[in-house]
């Protein structure tokens, strides 16, 4: 079994990424500038928000982070938005979600030029992606994408099953690996809540990628031998023995699976730290794609 190392492959990924910036400021040119904004104070979005500031420090890139009041309007937000529209320093800007329940999500994802939508959340950029043309891939398909292409993983021929259709990872993730690409070309299986016999789907997989949010759902007897397995799942499961009272857990039962694996992630250190990154080469491709 090949343990595919998010946390290396990432940090080997801002290195690069750092290189570009030093040669773009030795050109005498703008460092990429990308700007978050959250919504509230929930734990977990600012956690990932800090460690999306804490990269673009780490990759000499400029960051602005907006702390918005959970009580702000729709309409607040949208005008918070349109500023880093009209905003030259600004190459590209996410907005956290989960967004309080009072705010439309889709009308913010909307609102966002899409030339600054690095997490390639627009209707804009997600028809590009799908059409396989150039564009902001969102970050967690990008990011598994890039981890599989590193470690040579072949996905040509190859049947992958996704687990989860999510706008953000399932989705994206059936429609690019099904597509012509270098790591793609692949026979892709879509799977959700409805789909029946999944277990009989699962275990004709040569590649799984798990996405749907249930702590250690695949199991062993899901799985056949020598496959990949891709683990999405970042759940807080209550851990009293941790100082912070919580463990991260992924949707596949790790220590059994593992044994039957080829080539499989990590729940922390996977995919995670890759998601990340790629946040940060979109950032980059929004400031290079303004020269
Ligand atoms: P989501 O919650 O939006 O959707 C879950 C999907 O799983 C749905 O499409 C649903 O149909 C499917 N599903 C639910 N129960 C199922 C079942 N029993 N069998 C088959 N399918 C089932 O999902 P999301 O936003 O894609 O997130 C999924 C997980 O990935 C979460 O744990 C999330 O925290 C994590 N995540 C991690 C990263 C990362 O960077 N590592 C990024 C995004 C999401």
């Amino acid at each position: 079994m090949i343990l595919l190392d998010g946390k290396k492959t990432a940090s080997n990924i801002k290195d690069e990424i750092a290189l570009k910036v030093k040669s773009l400021k030795n050109k005498g040119k703008k460092v990429p500038h990308l700007a978050a904004i959250i919504v509230g104070n929930d734990g977990a979005s600012l956690t990932y928000v800090n460690a999306k500031v804490k990269d673009c420090k780490q990759v000499g890139f400029d960051s602005t982070l907006i702390k918005l009041s959970k009580e702000i309007t729709e309409q607040e937000l949208l005008s918070e938005i349109d500023k880093l529209n009209k905003n030259n320093d600004i190459d590209g800007f996410i907005v956290q979600l989960p967004l309080p329940k009072h705010i439309n999500e889709q009308n913010v994802i909307m609102a966002i030029h899409p030339d600054k939508d690095v997490d390639g959340f627009h209707p804009t950029n997600v028809g590009k992606m799908a059409l396989n043309l150039p564009t902001f891939i969102s970050a967690t398909p990008f990011g598994i994408l890039e981890l599989l292409g590193r470690y040579k993983v072949k996905t040509e021929g190859k049947h992958v099953v996704v687990i989860g259709r999510s706008h953000i990872v399932g989705s994206p993730m059936s429609i690019l690996l099904s597509q012509k690409r270098t790591v793609g070309n692949s026979t892709v299986t879509l799977t959700h809540s409805r789909t029946k016999n999944l277990k009989e789907i699962t275990l004709q997989a040569d590649i799984i990628v798990a996405a749907l949010g249930i702590p250690e759902f695949l199991t062993a007897d899901m799985v056949k031998d020598n496959v990949t397995v891709i683990d999405v799942g970042i759940t807080r499961v209550d851990d009293t023995t941790k100082k912070n009272g919580y463990r991260l857990a992924g949707d596949v039962k790790f220590d059994e699976v593992s044994k039957k694996c080829a080539f499989i992630t990590p729940v922390p250190g996977g995919v995670g730290p890759m998601t990340r990154a790629m946040l940060l080469k979109n950032t980059l491709l929004a400031r290079i794609n303004k020269e």
